[in-house]
Order: C-alpha cells, then sequence, then structure tokens
C-alpha cells in the first residue's frame, strides 16, 4: 500500500516552510527559506508578497523531492502563516500595488483617534475581541487605501483584493480562490467575533469596501485544490499561526494553554465554545473552526519582540553572529548587572497596548558588559511572557500549573531556564517544537480523514525538555518590580 503523508505550508514573519509528516505525526522533510525584511522608516515592517509566493512555489515541490514523495501521496494541505501581516492585490494581474505591512509595522499608530469614525474603541473591542491599535490588519489596510487616491478608487471599483498571507498563498496555489479563515479574519478588526462575518459598521467606519474581503471559511475543512506548483493537492486547513501552534500542541481542552517563541511571542489559551472578554489587556480570538460545531475560542497575549531582539542584537548591532551566540553571550555573565532592555519597537503589545512605547536599555554603568546585555536581552522575553501570564490567570480565572513551550527560541536552554524563573512554573518543550506546522498538519489530516479523531493526535505529544524555577522568591519579585519600572520609562519615553 502507498503510504501517505500531509503536507503543511508555514508561512512565517522571518522564512517560509513546507513541511511533510506521517501518521505518526513525524516531519519527514521540511524545506525552508527565509525572506527580507524591509525596515524603510523607524516602526515600519514590510515583506514583499511576490517575492514570498515564489519562495513558496519552489519549496513545495522542494519537500515533496527531499522525501521521494508524489503528489497522489499527499491526502491534504494545511496553510498557517504570520497573522495581521496586510497585502492588497490586483484581481486582474495577480500583482501587490504596495509592499505588504508587517504585524510588527507601527506605521498606523499615529492616526488611531481616528481609525473608527463614530463607533468608540470599548464597543469594537467588544465586537472584535481586538485593542485598537497598530496591531490588527484592518488599521493597516486602511493605510494603504489612504495611501494614494488611486489605489482607494480602484478598490472602490471592485479591481483590488485583500488578504492576510494565508488569503495571498491560496489565491495563489488555487489559481484564484478568495478565501480566509476565522482565526485570521479574527485579526483584521472587521469581523464580529460571534457571528464570524464582517461587520458592515466596522468596514463603514474604517472606509474599507466589501468587495475587496475574502470570504470567511472554516478553519479545518477542505476549501479547494492546488493548481500551481504541484497540482491535485486539497487544501484542507487555513489556520493563523498561534493559533495552529495550540493545535499542534494539541491543547484541544478548555484551560489548555502554550507559548510561542518565535520572532515575537504568543500565550494562547483554550476557552472552549466562550468568548471570554479581557480585563487584563489580552485578546479574545477565535481559536479554530471545523463546519457545523460551535467554534472553539482562546485568549491570547501577544508580545512583538522576543526572538526579534536577537536578531536586532545580531544583524543591528553586530553583538552575535548567530542567534544561539546569544546564550554563549549571556552565560559569561551570573546576572543582567542590574541591566534591563524594554524592547518596545512595535511599542509595547500586551498586556499594555501602548502603540507609542519605544524601546529602552535601563541600569547602564561602567560594570555592564556585552554579557549583561545578552542576559538582559534574554530576560526581556521572560519578563514579557511573565506579565502575560499574571494578564491570563487572571481573566481567565483558571491557575496555570505548568507552560507548554515552542518555536525557534525554545532551543536557547538559558532563556527556558529563566522563564520557568520568573514564572515560577514548569516549562515543558515537546520534542516536536516544530508545533506551527503540525498544527496546520493536524488540521488538514483530521479534515481529510486521515487521522479519525484528537484522541489519535494526543499520543504523539511526548515531553523532550522541563525547566523548573531555580530562584527565590525575593529576588524574583525584586525584579520584576525593577521590570516594571524599565517598561514605565519605555512609555513615558514614547509620549
Ligand atoms: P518565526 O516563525 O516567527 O519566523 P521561529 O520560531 O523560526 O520564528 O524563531 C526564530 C526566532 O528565534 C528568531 O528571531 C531568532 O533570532 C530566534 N532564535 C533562534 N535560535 C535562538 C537561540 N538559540 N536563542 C535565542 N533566540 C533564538
Amino acid at each position: 500500500m502507498t503510504t501517505r503523508y500531509v503536507a503543511a505550508i508555514d508561512q512565517g514573519t522571518t522564512s517560509t516552510r513546507c513541511l511533510l509528516f506521517d501518521r505518526e505525526g513525524r516531519m519527514v522533510s521540511v524545506a525552508q527559506r527565509q525572506h527580507r525584511q524591509s525596515y524603510p522608516r523607524p516602526g515600519w515592517v514590510e515583506h514583499d508578497a511576490e517575492e514570498i509566493w515564489r519562495i513558496t512555489r519552489e519549496l513545495v515541490p522542494q519537500a515533496l523531492q527531499d522525501a521521494g514523495v508524489g503528489p497522489e501521496q499527499v491526502v491534504g494541505l494545511g496553510v498557517t502563516n504570520q497573522r495581521e501581516t496586510t497585502v492588497v492585490w490586483d484581481r486582474a494581474t495577480g500583482r501587490p500595488v504596495a509592499p505588504a505591512i508587517v504585524w510588527q509595522d507601527t506605521r498606523t499608530a499615529g492616526g488611531l483617534a481616528g481609525l473608527v469614525d463614530h463607533l468608540d474603541f470599548a464597543e469594537v473591542t467588544r465586537r472584535t475581541g481586538l485593542p485598537v491599535s497598530s496591531y490588527p490588519s484592518g488599521p493597516k489596510l486602511r493605510w494603504i487605501l489612504d495611501s494614494d487616491p488611486a489605489i482607494r478608487e480602484r478598490a472602490e471599483r471592485g479591481e483590488l483584493l485583500f488578504g492576510t498571507m494565508d488569503t495571498w498563498l491560496v489565491w495563489k496555489l488555487s489559481g484564484g480562490l478568495h478565501v480566509t479563515d476565522a482565526t485570521n479574519a479574527s485579526r483584521t478588526l472587521l469581523m464580529d467575533l460571534e457571528t464570524l462575518a464582517w461587520d458592515p459598521e466596522l468596514l463603514e467606519a474604517m472606509r474599507v469596501p466589501a468587495s475587496m474581503l475574502p470570504e470567511i471559511r472554516p478553519s479545518i475543512g477542505v476549501l479547494g485544490v492546488t493548481r500551481d506548483p504541484v497540482p491535485g493537492i486539497p487544501i484542507s486547513a487555513v489556520i493563523g499561526d498561534q493559533q495552529a501552534s495550540l493545535f499542534g500542541q494539541t491543547a484541544f481542552e478548555r484551560g489548555q494553554a502554550k507559548c510561542t517563541f518565535g520572532t515575537g511571542s504568543f500565550l494562547l489559551m483554550n476557552t472552549g465554545t466562550e468568548v471570554v472578554r479581557s480585563r487584563s489587556g489580552l485578546i479574545t480570538t477565535v481559536a479554530h473552526t471545523v463546519e457545523g460545531e460551535p467554534t472553539t475560542y482562546a485568549l491570547e497575549g501577544s508580545v512583538a519582540q522576543a526572538g526579534a531582539l536577537v536578531e536586532w542584537c545580531r544583524t543591528s548591532l553586530d553583538l552575535i553572529r548567530t542567534p544561539a551566540e546569544i546564550e554563549t553571550l549571556a552565560a559569561t555573565v551570573a546576572d543582567n548587572g542590574g541591566c534591563y532592555v524594554v524592547p518596545a519597537f512595535s511599542g509595547l503589545y500586551a498586556p499594555y497596548w501602548e502603540s507609542q512605547a519605544q524601546g529602552v536599555v535601563v541600569g547602564l554603568t561602567s560594570y555592564v558588559t556585552k554579557g549583561h546585555l545578552a542576559r538582559a536581552v534574554l530576560e526581556a522575553t521572560a519578563w514579557q511572557a511573565r506579565d502575560v501570564v499574571d494578564a491570563m490567570i487572571r481573566d481567565a480565572q483558571l491557575p496555570m500549573t505548568w507552560l507548554a513551550v515552542d518555536g525557534g527560541m525554545t532551543a536557547d536552554n538559558l532563556l527556558m531556564q529563566t522563564v520557568a524563573d520568573v514564572l515560577d512554573v514548569p516549562v515543558i518543550r515537546p520534542m516536536m517544537a516544530e508545533s506551527v506546522a503540525l498544527g496546520a498538519a493536524y488540521a488538514a489530516g483530521l479534515a481529510v480523514g486521515y487521522w479519525p479523531d484528537r484522541q489519535v493526535l494526543r499520543a504523539h505529544w511526548h515531553r523532550a525538555a522541563e525547566w523548573h524555577s531555580r530562584i527565590t522568591a525575593e529576588r524574583r519579585d525584586a525584579e520584576l518590580a525593577a521590570w516594571h519600572h524599565a517598561v514605565s520609562l519605555a512609555i513615558a519615553w514614547g509620549r
């Protein structure tokens, strides 16, 4: 009998991957390539959607070829993606009309006051689950439309299409299907969280023509087949990257959570079919949807800068040559030497939502070395996770007894130890740390009956490493207070 596989495309912030998984959830092949990051002005971050499509087009046949797998052996494809990144393209030519505005981009921060017309911010948050900030895709789309009267005119005439990266890739892969799923749509500031439909009042307030918007489809379910570059594969799941990793960690039950440490860091807790409204600065979001089943929701704490700060130390400061060297450098010292870094490069996201905050380094003395700085860089990711966990415990009214982690930064043992230290709960990394791609594959496989049910998937989850706190409560509390002081300075600096 021919062996069958499920494929996933993981279109991330820094790179795109195409992976194949077998029935045991084992990765049998991975093809990966980075794309360019453009920072044309302070606070601006752009991608070239055409470049991302060109890369994706190469990776799909490569992943199949590397594993010696024919297209007829691939039963389904799941697409997962960096979420709020916004693309607008010409319906007829397929060409983007502007660079893609990346989720971290803060160019819209200054215009938020006039963004939603007469609607008050609390009402917009109630409908969408999102803070009115520079983070969602809606404000980015509005910015593109307002940037050039010709673009707005063409959009009003129905010539242009909007999409996040999932929509862009599925449109290209399928040869013209214009769709998204509810997890991605829940990041736009344009979708009603309970009806899962575009909200006409929000569209009007934000001046977005409805003709540009993709159809919102279930995350799990066949929505078409590929035509390019490998024809005939059912596209059977579309799900935002953080929701995919929640699924890949098999956090199927209410109360189960995970934190992904990649470019940013994202803690999500499954809240079941209940829409839990945050009072502590978290986002309420769709976890996944299946045709004919009630929607599963999640609470999310999004942090913009985690690995991105490490990347900045590498590319902008020349402090390290590879991301892994941050750990080596940090391990040359025993502590941060009194130094704290608040990486508010995209303002501060959860739980602060201060779009105008700017990064600060505080506590500098002659004593501080680059080792201390490296440690403060890693600690910034840990403290940001702590702020989000505290908010999550308050909002969900559920204790957190341990934390499942994944993402590129979990390769860093010192960071994971520091996360356990500051959270004071065990931090556990599963064998398969590619949870984003795995979640997309799980969703795609379930949709086509490759796996009979979710219970089967649970059995694939095995712990690979575990960290426990090694610091005293006194030290933790004192450092948390210092961190909060540094955060208040980053907020004050941006005002
Ligand atoms: P994404 O999917 O968001 O593109 P990944 O999960 O691939 O990100 O993680 C990549 C990020 O992790 C990069 O920002 C990189 O700097 C960071 N990173 C990778 N390895 C390490 C390490 N050993 N220590 C600290 N950071 C790391």
